[in-house]
């Protein structure tokens, strides 16, 4: 499906960054000075100003009270969780190695949960002895998490991750309600507290995850609550008090023609007045909220140089030395139902005098390798930078490096 837009109806993503003489700037560099200082093309450039803005943006929305947590798979780059560590109140990681680089970022144990099913023996071993916080999603986890303990002399902190009976409505990608393998389903949890009870296990909370990229305000706030009620529900039958709610995440960003950014302002009207009620119902619970796209995706770029310019019976093709290997959300194969354009430029030619509609697609042998299909853009020939905006988030770490056997591209902190 085609959704050209033109100079004129540009993607508000752009505006966040500057221009000079029509060539976007990265990190105080002209592109092609970034890409000559990389080294080589295609590399994804995250932007530290703007990763701090938009940590700042949800400092100022969200009530003081609430913790923010970083969820690090959005973007495990080292030398970006390291940055965005000191300013958050917590990180979010899902593997072993996500483990790893959250603690060598030097968030303190106390402020990471690992959270995931099917976490492996030696990944709750680690898990346990670094002192995290361990969402458990399953009765088989509590369960090594109790012999794990008792044969490392430590005592384990445990969430148990509850999959709740409604979903996040409007949401990409469903993680909560109806069968799932997330979590533990809400009416099983009781039973697995009391067992928990019985273990020598440190119980601290809950947490209860629902979904991604949701860019409707009512209906996350709709989850919040819903999850809120649940886990007062469910503490009735806790071992021990609830001191962490972590009520997830799921704020989207704009990617496509027509799509407006999150509205901050009712979801921070509901998180006050979950607060509020915490205060009573659960008085010594911290509420966090975890994000990972909202926090990285507008953030990152992903640069790529047009290899050859090719005519196809009237149409223009800019063949690329990036594409889905490296970036496979925006080719649209990463959840997409129908796929739709990312937003794209000509690094060195935003505006350009002379336009066109033209392709933008990979070097490999498969229709899906597009990254921009029939776009309105600058006319652009051999050697010039395609930019591909919103891409800090599920891009590096989420696409098939070896398919087809390129070079993996860079990623740099500007
Ligand atoms: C993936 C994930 C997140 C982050 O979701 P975003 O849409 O990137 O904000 C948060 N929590 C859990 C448990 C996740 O699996």
């Amino acid at each position: 499906m085609s959704t050209p837009t033109t100079a004129t109806q540009r993607h508000p993503a752009l505006a966040h960054w500057p221009l000079q003489d029509d060539t976007l700037i990265v990190g105080g560099l002209p592109l092609p000075q970034l890409a000559a200082r990389v080294g080589s093309t295609p590399f994804y450039a995250y932007d530290r100003a703007r990763l701090a803005d938009r940590i700042a943006l949800l400092r100022r929305a969200l009530p003081p009270e609430i913790e923010l947590h970083y969820a690090i798979k959005a973007n495990p780059m080292p030398a970006l969780v390291s940055y965005v560590a000191p300013q958050v109140d917590g990180l979010d990681v899902a593997s072993g190695r996500e483990l790893r680089v959250a603690l060598d970022a030097g968030m303190p144990p106390a402020d990471i949960s690992f959270a995931g099913p099917g976490k492996s023996v030696v990944e709750l071993e680690q898990a346990v002895a670094a002192r995290v916080l361990l969402n458990a999603e399953s009765p088989r986890e509590i369960r090594e998490l109790a012999r794990i303990g008792a044969a490392l002399g430590i005592r384990p902190r445990v969430a148990v991750r509850v999959n709740p009976s409604f979903e996040l409505k409007s949401s990409g990608m469903k993680m909560g309600g109806g069968a799932k393998q997330f979590g533990i389903d809400a009416e099983a949890v009781p039973a697995l507290l009391s067992e928990i009870g019985r273990l020598d296990l440190c119980f601290e909370g809950f947490h209860i995850f629902s979904g991604s990229q949701n860019l409707r305000a009512e209906s996350i706030c709709e989850s919040q609550r819903k999850a809120f009620d649940l886990a007062v529900e469910l503490a009735g039958h806790a071992p021990a008090p609830v001191r962490t709610l972590n009520i997830g995440g799921g704020f989207g960003i704009p990617y496509f023609p027509g799509e407006q950014p999150l509205d901050l302002a009712p979801i921070s009207d509901n998180l006050h007045s979950l607060v509020d009620a915490a205060r009573t119902s659960m008085p010594q619970a911290a509420l966090v909220v975890e994000l990972g796209r909202f926090i990285v995706a507008e953030a990152g770029l992903y640069v790529c140089r047009v290899v050859d310019r090719k005519l196809s019976r009237g149409q223009v093709f800019l063949v690329t030395d990036g594409g889905l290997h490296h970036h496979l959300a925006a080719s649209g194969n990463f959840g997409q139902v129908i796929r739709k354009n990312y937003p794209v430029v000509i690094g060195t030619r935003v505006a350009g005098g002379e336009r066109e509609q033209a392709s933008v697609v990979g070097p490999l042998c498969t229709p899906l390798d597009l990254l921009g299909e029939k776009m309105d853009l600058a006319r652009a020939d051999e050697g010039d930078l395609v930019v591909v905006f919103q891409s800090g988030a599920y891009g590096y770490t989420a696409s098939p490096h070896l398919f087809l056997g390129h070079p993996a591209p860079r990623e740099v902190l500007v």
